[in-house]
């Protein structure tokens, strides 16, 4: 008989272990899966590389049975996951379980051994290309650049490659000279980071390696998947996210640690792809808050992703256009290897910028109107021109709130500290965060008043408000409501390719990535809503978000020349605006790090968020002043700030009532020892305060 230390998916707050010892009638190699009992269930555990103190004999339980049939998962992914356990403060087992595709989780032995082998069978029939997003895949195809091969003899096709530029060159050149170092490539779009990408995956798969590449939205990921199969025809590329049919995702992710896939592709989840030949790791739009996970466990692929490199000796190309503060104080500090593309790739400009100052907008009846005449003009010439105009307001709906200026009711949520949004399309009142809708009311339910004002404007107000000023163009609207239809976003992206729409009103979701080649106008309506927001990043984003929009014009050389990004603003002296005009991230980013170091915060500060969730605030603030004061006393509390407990930004969500509590350091390790000492306390508190629902450690939240 051996002992065998098993990783098993106890909850944190359980107090078990999350490695737990059992008996098994052989030895079996660490990163086998195993099949457990668990209290009175089995379950599936995975075999891990740790001793633990051996419970007394009688305790003892056996393995049920080794899951062989499943390769053992590689001793750095085992290592990967400890680390991000110990990081995020989450227990081993859910990190390690919950990064296993959820079919592959119940099966014994013997249905493993099928499933594994019909992937390999699915695998050698199937090629790179997946089953299911045909149509959009071919459309995408259609937009990337075909290789002109032997007709006869596709599969052999070898894409010409476009010739580097310096830029390019000098990028490549640092990443084989970064030495373990991270590469952070900054480059606006178009400038060919991802030529860039292409190139280092090429050398990767010629060393006989596997290349990771992240993208933060599953959006963005059949786009990328098409451009990648079109370079390298004759490998494997699978992608891995969380939108994949259950029998798909468990293909794939088998394919990556079987090592037949050569190039896995995917949103945050991926940072966990079983790799067993890493080569490579990139994360494209590093910056982007979607790489941080924002429930469970709470871990940064991005974050991840370069302490993975490091792991397995294998370089980290980080890209973005407007880099996190946080990757770019590493490049300041030379922790990070930093390469600047300054040129679009084909030489065009950037846009020109063109700030309007919404002090002078001529009112228009009760409000405002939209558009300032000059911006309605620039647009109405390119309806008339076959060009295309992208407007962005970062808000959904009708309006975002109604009111009553009789007795002063607004359209509140009554289960969120929210105010429901007017959809007008299907005339509801919805909460955008909870999903309570209502009929909108006819009167007002106070005072009777038949009079309701919507206040403020969102996308669907602009799409119906463009369609009277511009009754020439063709308007469509993209955004979560009209994408919300399996397949609708693809559908929607492709009338904008196929020149079917005029003009694009919608959400940050048109900002991102999508390779419109006719847009010679963006226009963002009311980006101030962003410049003054309590959270301390809302800088940091609004940057990203305009620059990103801005990139979507121009992208065809011919039109550069004529492309611009129109800001409406009340504030056209601002000093974001100001540098956004001059395209100048660093200068930017300069001046951001300057006040975040004066302000005390990250990343010259190391926070983390101690988050507690109850039916009644009294008794989430109970918890965190019981840990509070268990953290009060404990050595480990030199250096490290404990704040009072306060109300989450959102305070309440679905009848839940959130509060937090801050704790922040200078020191990095310093955080990390307190926290791992406190953990013990925080289960305590929670054992004492009845009426807890649930609490949860945020490691680098993104907002406080
Ligand atoms: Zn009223
Ligand atoms: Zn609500």
């Amino acid at each position: 008989m051996e002992l065998i230390a098993v990783a098993v998916n106890t909850p944190q707050h359980s107090g078990l272990g999350d490695v737990l010892t059992y008996r098994a009638t052989s030895a079996a190699a660490p990163g086998t899966l195993v099949r457990v009992p668990l209290g009175r269930r089995e379950t599936t555990g995975i075999v891990w590389a740790r001793c633990v103190a051996a419970p007394p004999a009688d305790q003892l339980r056996d393995v049920i049975e080794a899951i062989g049939a499943l390769p053992a998962l590689p001793a750095s992914w085992l290592q990967l996951v400890e680390f991000a356990a110990a990081y995020y403060q989450r227990s081993i087992g859910e990190v390690a379980l919950g990064a296993l595709p959820p079919s592959l989780l119940g099966l014994d032995n013997r249905q493993m051994e099928r499933r594994v082998a019909r992937a390999a069978k699915g695998s050698a029939r199937a090629g790179h290309a997946a089953p299911g997003r045909g149509d959009a895949l071919a459309a995408v195809r259609a937009a990337v650049e075909t290789p002109a091969g032997d007709p006869n003899d596709p599969g052999l096709a070898q894409p010409p490659l476009p010739e580097l530029s310096a830029e390019q060159q000098a990028a490549l050149a640092a990443l084989a000279e970064a030495h373990g170092r991270p590469l952070l490539v900054h480059g606006v779009t178009g400038s060919g980071k991802t030529e860039i990408y292409l190139r280092a995956v090429a050398r990767a798969l010629e060393a006989g390696r596997q290349a990771l590449m992240l993208v933060p939205e599953i959006n963005l990921t059949p786009q990328l998947e098409a451009l990648v199969a079109a370079r390298f025809p004759l490998r494997r590329v699978v992608s891995l996210h969380s939108a994949l049919g259950a029998a798909e995702r468990a293909r794939n992710w088998l394919a990556v640690l079987t090592g037949r896939a050569e190039i896995v592709l995917g949103t945050r989840l991926a940072v966990f792809a079983p790799l067993v030949r890493p080569g490579l790791i990139v994360v494209d739009e590093e910056h982007d808050p979607s790489f941080k996970q924002q429930e469970g466990a709470r871990y940064s692929a991005r974050d991840l992703a370069v302490y993975r490199g490091r792991l397995e000796g294998v370089p980290v190309l980080l890209g973005s256009a407007t880099p996190s503060l946080e990757s770019w104080q590493h490049a300041q500090s030379g922790r990070y290897a930093l390469i600047s593309l300054n040129e679009r790739v084909g030489g065009g400009p950037m846009p020109r910028l063109r700030i309007v100052d919404l002090r002078n907008l001529p009112r228009g009846g009760t409000e405002r109107e939209v558009l300032v005449p000059a911006l309605r003009e620039a647009i109405a010439e390119r309806v008339g021109r076959r060009e295309q105009s992208l407007l962005l307001l970062n808000r959904r709906g009708w309006a975002p709130v109604l009111h009553c200026a009789a007795c002063g009711w607004k359209s509140g949520c009554a289960h969120c500290s929210a105010w429901r949004v007017f959809h007008k399309s299907d005339r509801t009142l919805r909460c955008h965060h909870c999903g309570f809708t209502e009929r909108v009311p006819r009167a007002c339910p106070d005072c009777g008043n038949l009079d309701l004002a919507a206040i403020g404007r969102g996308t669907e107000r602009l799409e119906e408000q463009l369609r009277s000023l511009l009754p020439q163009a063709r308007v469509a609207r993209i955004d979560a409501d009209t994408t919300r239809r399996a397949g609708a976003l693809q559908a929607q992206l492709a009338e904008v390719h196929a020149g079917e729409v005029d003009v694009l009103v919608g959400t940050q979701m048109i900002a991102k990535g999508h390779d419109f080649r006719r847009v010679t106008l963006v226009a963002a309506v009311n980006p101030d809503a962003m410049l003054f927001s309590a959270d301390f990043r809302s800088g940091e984003r609004l940057f990203a978000l305009l620059m990103q929009a801005a990139g979507r014009a121009g992208r065809e050389a011919s039109q550069a020349a004529a492309s611009e990004m129109w800001l409406q603003t009340g504030y056209p002296d601002h000093p974001l605006y100001r540098a956004l005009a001059r395209h100048d991230y660093p200068g930017f980013a300069m001046r951001l790090l300057d006040e975040r170091r004066t302000s005390g915060l990250p990343p010259f500060m190391h926070l983390a968020l101690l988050r507690a969730d109850a039916a009644r605030a009294a008794d989430a603030e109970a918890f965190l002043q019981r840990s509070a004061a268990a953290a009060a006393a404990l050595s480990e509390a030199a250096g490290v700030t404990v704040y009072p407990p306060v109300p989450a930004a959102m305070a309440r969500i679905a009848d839940v009532e959130r509060m937090q509590m801050l704790v922040e350091s200078a020191s990095r390790p310093a955080l990390q020892r307190f926290l791992a000492a406190w953990a013990p306390a925080l289960i305590e508190a929670r054992a004492a305060t009845r009426g807890l629902e649930r609490f949860a450690v945020d490691v680098d939240p993104l907002s406080f």
